[in-house]
């Protein structure tokens, strides 16, 4: 039997058309029609004005962090339950992360304790250039609080929802509400363009701005002049042929898998030990992937005793992310926390979750989860 994947890509025939047409009208490079179309269709479908394709998530919040004038010392405060590309650009900007944990209700960024923070750190002259507010696992953090608590203080938003499109916060998309929001088409992702990302923002000379930037910063003139330093992260027409097809079929990708979410816990629910991540009431979660705790007592097991069952039976599943504040690499930086994302990390489980995986498969993640209990 073939390894069952945490989150394979999903693939059809539009996207073979869509590439088909790319390659066949020659525009193999980091412009052409099909990027002109899929910056448009994503910013309809993401209800912001302005969206900038560029080679992956990481690099359209590295633009963003610098359209928001973070440079070198400033601080700006990001979730710490997340994967290391929401902080690495704050990083490379020369700016300090400073982590703020969970909530227990989205697992996303504490509102209070960010607000603290943010108060804390106005009050004493330092107050923090920008704030990355990640949305986790296809779950929107609660945005009103935080982006009150910014606009108070002249912190600027920028929303990571490389994991989050197609939920909502209220009727709204995360990612629209801050001064710019980033996705990601990595393969993993709930759409893919096998690597690449989008920068959205409301605001068009910010689009402006980003668009030249990822151009490597041509300054209008006939031959090569460059005032200031760019980078080369324009996305492809090819890969964006493929996000056309993709992008199509967003809301069935997500019906899939808040089906996955659905029948897992459904199967799951009479085991003692096991919880669901929640769902907050703001808005629709996606269920990019099915999340679950493990209660080690409750149980009978660890995470880490599931995951290996699994294993065993060439079935990928991952702990929840681990916790930036408890990174190697940032083993420096400032973190606020209750202990609330180092605890979902100690027992926090992601199970199979692609949009195509089969019935059957998805029975035999159950009933290996459902022995290795009964043990
Ligand atoms: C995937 C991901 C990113 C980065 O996206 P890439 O396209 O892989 O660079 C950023 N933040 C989060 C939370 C992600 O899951």
């Amino acid at each position: 039997m073939p390894r069952l994947y945490l989150s394979p890509p999903d693939v059809g025939q539009a996207e073979v058309e869509h590439v088909l047409d790319a390659l066949q009208s020659n525009w193999i490079a980091p412009v052409g029609p099909k990027l002109d179309q899929f910056e448009q269709e994503f910013a309809t479908a993401v209800g912001s004005r302005h969206a900038v394709a560029v080679s992956s998530g990481t690099a359209a919040l590295h633009l963003a962090l610098r359209l928001a004038g973070v440079g070198a010392g400033d601080e700006v405060l990001c979730s710490s339950l997340t994967f290391v590309a929401s902080a690495a650009p704050i990083a490379y900007l020369g700016a300090r992360p400073v982590f703020i944990d969970s909530e227990e209700l989205s697992w996303n960024m504490d509102p209070a304790l960010a607000c603290e923070v943010i108060e804390r750190k106005a009050a004493a002259g330092r107050t923090p250039k920008a704030l990355v507010l990640v949305h986790l696992y296809g779950q929107s953090a609660d945005i009103t609080p935080i982006l009150r608590c910014c606009e108070k203080h002249g912190v600027k938003l920028i929303e990571d929802a490389a994991e989050a499109l197609g939920a909502t916060y209220g009727d709204r998309c995360p990612g629209s509400f801050g001064l710019a929001g980033i996705h990601s088409f990595n393969g993993n992702k709930i759409i893919t363009t096998s690597g690449g990302g989008m920068l959205v923002t409301e605001d068009a000379e910010l689009a402006r701005q980003a668009r030249f930037l990822a151009s490597q910063a041509r300054d209008p003139a006939p031959h090569y002049q460059h005032s200031v330093l760019g980078y080369n992260y324009r996305l492809s027409n090819v890969s964006a042929a493929i996000g056309l097809g993709q992008l199509a079929r967003l809301s069935a990708k997500v019906t899939c898998r808040r089906g996955h979410f659905r029948e897992y816990a459904r199967a799951l629910s009479d085991l003692p030990g096991l919880v669901m991540q929640p769902e907050a009431a703001w808005g629709q979660s996606t269920r990019w992937l099915t999340c679950l705790t493990v209660d080690p007592e409750a149980a009978g097991v660890t995470r880490e005793d599931l995951r290996l069952a699994l294993e065993a039976e060439d079935i990928e599943s991952r702990p929840i992310w681990k916790p930036l504040h408890l990174q190697p690499v940032f083993a420096a930086a400032e973190h606020h926390g209750r202990g609330v994302s180092d605890r979902l990390f100690e027992c926090g489980l992601c199970l199979p979750s692609g949009a195509a995986m089969s019935r059957e498969d998805r029975d035999r993640v159950i009933s290996i989860i459902r022995r290795a209990l009964s043990r």
